[in-house]
């Protein structure tokens, strides 16, 4: 039987506090800005190929969709693959519930799309065959994952049932050798593996060059049988019984917030984990566990929504890794907007409302 959270989360150990150095960091050269290549726009065309040359060899990347997107560790493991592979290396990237991003963008040769793989029912098995089956294919010298979630553990079942040489916890990258950080924040370094788990920020994701992005169907997989197990599907818990610096998804109320009850509602109804600026928190209105800032939490969620929060210094130094800010405020001008990737100027109170009737509506119709 398994039971998984519906949370999704993020490991905060993350390797650059042990490395502030740049020691695990992949060195690039010259770089374009990484928006530019996030949104496949005119940088991102303009690049050059990575090799036009016929591939001999491939390099096989796995890695999970989120909401139908590509998160920043998705792309910093294409990147990585990238870097490893020669000029007459192929890198293949395979998306578990696929994607609709262009993957040449981010550094691939081949993308193979998996939709039915992706989602939170317990597919380990069908997984595992699948990714079997595109070992069988592509032959691939190395195989990355990202080091989180059920690429972490697609990749550790991968070297069980193929024998293959692992490392996990990667944090530098050579043609030749992996380093990893083991138990008590130090560092090993061994032959590159077969599998690689690379962690959060080991590679930059801004590549000076794209790759082919041909599109490839993958190949059948045996069915699995999932031996012994009974998929009881997800059991919903609170998100703010996720630590705030592992949460994914935050919404986070300020001075200008003031519909304690609206900015609940909404934050059940999307599942967010709630943050709070410390004017909101020294006023009573959230825990003091539950600021954000120089003084409270750094947070790192994908989404960032920030309601009636000015964006003070103090403030956004906890929110600077954030991936996706969006600020609601009623003046264009505050510091906020600077950061924002989205802003709203709107009444917090009224945006609140209307956005849980939205969200409200649309898993009614979801469940219909
Ligand atoms: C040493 C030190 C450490 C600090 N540490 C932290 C920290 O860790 N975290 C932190 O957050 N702050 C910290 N602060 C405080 C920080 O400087 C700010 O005072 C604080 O962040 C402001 O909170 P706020 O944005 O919620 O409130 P305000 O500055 O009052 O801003 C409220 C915002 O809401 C907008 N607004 C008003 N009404 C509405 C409405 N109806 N709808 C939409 N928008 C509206 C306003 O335009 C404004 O931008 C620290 C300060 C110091 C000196």
């Amino acid at each position: 039987m398994e039971h998984q959270s519906s949370i999704p989360r993020i490991n905060p150990r993350r390797p650059y506090v042990i490395a502030a150095s740049g020691l695990k960091r992949i060195v690039l050269g010259q770089e374009t800005g990484s928006r530019e290549l996030h949104h496949g726009g005119h940088a991102a065309a303009a690049k050059p190929l990575r090799s036009a040359r016929p591939a001999t060899a491939a390099i096989l990347v796995l890695l999970h969709s989120e909401r139908g997107g590509l998160d920043e560790h998705a792309r910093q493991t294409i990147a990585a693959a990238t870097l490893l592979a020669d000029a007459d290396t192929a890198v293949v990237v395979a998306v578990l519930g696929g994607c609709a991003e262009p993957l040449g963008a981010l550094g691939a040769d081949v993308g193979v799309q998996l939709p039915q793989l992706g989602g939170a029912g317990y597919l380990v098995e069908a997984r595992l065959a699948q990714a079997l089956a595109l070992v069988e294919q592509y032959r691939p010298r190395h195989i990355l994952l990202p080091e989180r979630d059920a690429d972490a553990d697609l990749g550790r079942r991968l070297a069980a049932r193929s024998g293959a040489s692992i490392a996990t916890d990667v944090v530098e990258l050579t043609r030749e050798t992996a380093c990893r950080i083991v138990p008590g924040a130090r560092f090993a370094r061994c032959a590159l593996p077969r599998i690689i788990l690379l962690a959060r920020h080991a590679a930059d994701a801004r590549l000076p060059y794209v790759g082919r992005g041909e599109d490839a169907a993958a190949p059948v997989a045996e069915a699995a049988l999932e031996r012994g197990l009974r998929d009881l599907g997800l059991e919903g818990s609170d998100p703010d019984q996720v630590a705030l610096e592992e949460a994914d998804f935050i919404l986070s109320g300020g001075n200008g917030m003031r519909d304690m009850a609206g900015f609940a509602a909404l934050a059940q109804a999307l599942g967010a984990a709630t943050g709070a600026s410390r004017v909101a928190v020294d006023d009573g209105r959230f825990a003091r566990a539950r600021q954000i800032g120089a003084t409270g939490k750094t947070v790192q969620a994908s989404v960032y929504m920030a309601l009636g929060i000015s964006g003070a210094v103090q403030h956004l130094q906890g929110i600077k890794d954030c991936r996706h800010v969006i600020a609601v405020n009623l003046d264009q001008s505050a510091p906020i907007v600077k950061r924002a990737n989205l802003t709203l100027v709107e009444d917090s109170g009224a945006l609140m409302q209307a956005l849980l009737q939205l969200v409200r509506a649309a898993q009614a119709a979801k469940s219909a």
